[in-house]
């Protein structure tokens, strides 16, 4: 970032099909899903680029030990792109990262997908009414020219590190979860000690897995206190299972021959999960998180380890920070090779890490699953009336429905702000952000309109509105990530609201709150008005047509005054 807008130099121009030309940062999840959505409709003339080696995004970067999804991946596909052959209920990172690179195979993606190549900044050409676009890739610096660009640059991408003195002076190996290196395999950490930083899901999962082998030495470093769910909270003392269960042949074959059954299971899960939004609502969900909270909390404080029970129940809701599936956590808790401390990484000496509480930990490896920034900017863009350089951080930016930044034409995001959620799989709503977007385009290819950014206002009011909404959930009685200036200001991350709401709101654009939306707003209203006018006058005909002289000679009069002013109207509005 920072680097001077190329502007003079154009080295290539997108045009690989049908439509505007789309320029797509990333090739995630969340870009996949457009891509499909946007061939769907014909709109065919995208390129994504992407700064890793392939694709898949959160699924191809993080590959600790232990990374698996914890979304019931039958609800965590893609809704038209359902697997059968899943092989378990919360697959491995690989299959999860094989499942979306079988996608860009066979639905022929993979030639418009740019790997290697790190987006650094966009500049808007307001008189040509395109981007350039300036890329690092495997042949160099190069300037690409697009007519639109989509940041589907994940909010999860960009791993946070930790504020702790002498990390130069550390002789052993420090890693972040999002960058495990392939050497670093079990088999390499055995007999060595590693100190873990961080109790997310991440940090969780690696402890799960690394404590499972008796000769790792792990010591888990984390301050915040954790709401956990048991792998199987309805047989929270029983058996202890992992998190994600083997799909048996016979189930894989039953999905195989009545694909009906896994959707009606998917959609299932998917309301049921969804409705369980109003857990997160102060008021309404007070009632039954006391009751969640008292049956977890016992179950926390029997599974933990005596030293750890004393004060294991957090102060804050269940659910005002993101819920961790323990899965084999507490297992590997209660192992004589693993322990953990509340505390926080302060400095690094060379052999061992200090903590704020004064102990100093021997440390061969350091794994840092202390989570993502997710404030990054993650490339410049200069539009026609604001740019992106002008904030510290993308969260302080007021985006119209997560999409749409006013003042920067025809640059969308996908994910972006206030468009998380906590209860469900993202990929709900990525594939209706992708709709939505498509809609744009397609709406912006149709009506000839070559410049399209929410109206500063419209962006102002929704931002108004989500706020207000947030302040009726729990999620302000925590510091997270989802917030602003380190945990304490605004949240910028998350909807307030279910993922039903949000299909509702963002089922189809609202071109008048669209600067350059005006045309399509009313290219569509007369649209329909065309469309409802010929309907009725086609039930006017065939009811005249068949019913007997006396009666058309009674209504003829009034049916051809009514008819008369109805054309009248719709002459002077679509005319005028
Ligand atoms: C370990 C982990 C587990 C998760 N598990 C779940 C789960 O079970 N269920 C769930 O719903 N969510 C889960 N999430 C959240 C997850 O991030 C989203 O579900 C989803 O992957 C988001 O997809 P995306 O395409 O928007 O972003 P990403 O997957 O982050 O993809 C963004 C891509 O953009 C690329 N990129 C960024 N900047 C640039 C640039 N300047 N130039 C070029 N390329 C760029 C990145 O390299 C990346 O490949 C998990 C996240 C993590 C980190």
């Amino acid at each position: 970032m920072g680097d001077a807008p190329e502007k003079t130099r154009v080295d290539e121009v997108i045009n690989v099909g049908e439509g505007p030309s789309v320029f797509i940062v990333g090739a995630g999840i969340g870009a996949i899903s457009l891509g499909l959505e946007l061939d769907r409709n014909g709109l065919t003339n995208w390129k994504m680029y992407e700064r890793m080696g392939g694709v898949g995004g959160t699924w191809w970067t993080n590959r600790y030990p232990g990374c698996r999804c914890d979304v019931p991946v039958i609800v965590y596909s893609h809704s038209r792109f359902p697997n059968p052959n899943w092989t378990e209920t919360h697959p491995s990172r690989a299959e999860m990262q094989q499942y979306w690179q079988d996608i860009t195979e066979q639905q022929n993606l993979q030639s418009r997908i740019n790997l290697n190549c790190n987006v650094v900044r966009a500049d808007w050409d307001a008189k040509r009414k395109v981007y350039y676009i300036t890329v690092d890739g495997p042949t160099g610096r190069r300037v690409v020219e697009a007519n639109i660009i989509v940041s589907a640059a994940g909010g999860l991408s960009n791993p946070r590190m930790i504020d702790a003195k002498n990390r130069q002076s550390y002789k052993g190996t420090l890693v972040h979860a999002a960058d495990w290196p392939e050497e670093l395999t079990t088999d390499s950490l055995k007999g060595k000690h590693v100190v873990v930083v961080g109790n997310g899901c991440s940090g969780v999962q690696i402890i799960g897995e690394l404590g499972t082998h008796k000769d790792i030495n792990i010591t888990g470093v984390a301050r915040t206190k954790q709401w956990f769910v048991p792998s199987d909270p309805l047989r929270p003392y029983g058996p202890q299972k992992r998190h994600s269960v083997p799909y048996p042949q016979a189930v894989r074959t039953l999905f195989n021959y009545f694909p009906f059954v896994q959707w009606l299971i998917r959609n299932l899960m998917i309301k049921v999960m969804d409705s369980l939004f109003y857990l997160y609502l102060d008021k309404e969900g007070a009632k039954s998180r006391k009751w969640v909270e008292k049956r977890f909390g016992t179950w926390m404080t029997k599974r933990l380890p005596d030293y750890m029970r004393k004060d294991a129940i957090p102060d804050h809701a269940i659910g005002a920070r993101r819920l961790i599936f323990e899965d084999g956590y507490f297992d590997a808790l209660n192992q004589p090779n693993v322990k953990a401390i509340r505390g926080k990484v302060v400095e690094f000496k060379p052999e061992s890490v200090i903590l704020d509480t004064g102990d100093e930990v021997k440390a061969d490896v350091v794994v840092l699953a202390t989570g993502y920034d997710a404030e990054v900017k993650h490339f410049d863009v200069t539009g026609s009336t604001d740019k992106t350089s002008n904030y510290k951080s993308n969260a302080e930016w007021q985006m119209y429905h997560g999409i749409s930044l006013p003042g920067m034409p025809n640059w969308f995001a996908m994910l972006g702000n206030n468009t998380g959620i906590n209860h469900m799989s993202i990929l709900a709503i990525l594939e209706i952000n992708a709709n939505y977007i498509t809609q744009l385009i397609k709406n912006m290819r149709d009506y000839d309109v070559k410049e399209l950014s929410a109206k500063k206002d419209r962006a102002a009011q929704y931002d108004d509105w989500v706020q207000k909404e947030l302040h009726r959930t729990t999620w302000y009685q925590t510091e997270t990530y989802w917030r602003t200036g380190g945990g304490k200001g605004k949240i910028f991350t998350h909807y307030p609201g279910s993922v039903a709401q949000f299909g509702r709101q963002n089922g189809f654009p609202e071109f008048e709150d669209y600067d350059g939306g005006e045309v399509i707003a009313k290219g569509r209203r007369n649209r329909k008005i065309l469309r409802t006018l010929l309907l009725v006058s086609a039930i006017v005909a065939a009811s005249y047509t068949s019913a007997g002289s006396a009666a058309k000679d009674a209504v003829l009069g009034h049916v051809e005054n009514a008819l008369h002013k109805v054309y009248e109207f719709t002459l002077n509005r679509v005319v005028g």
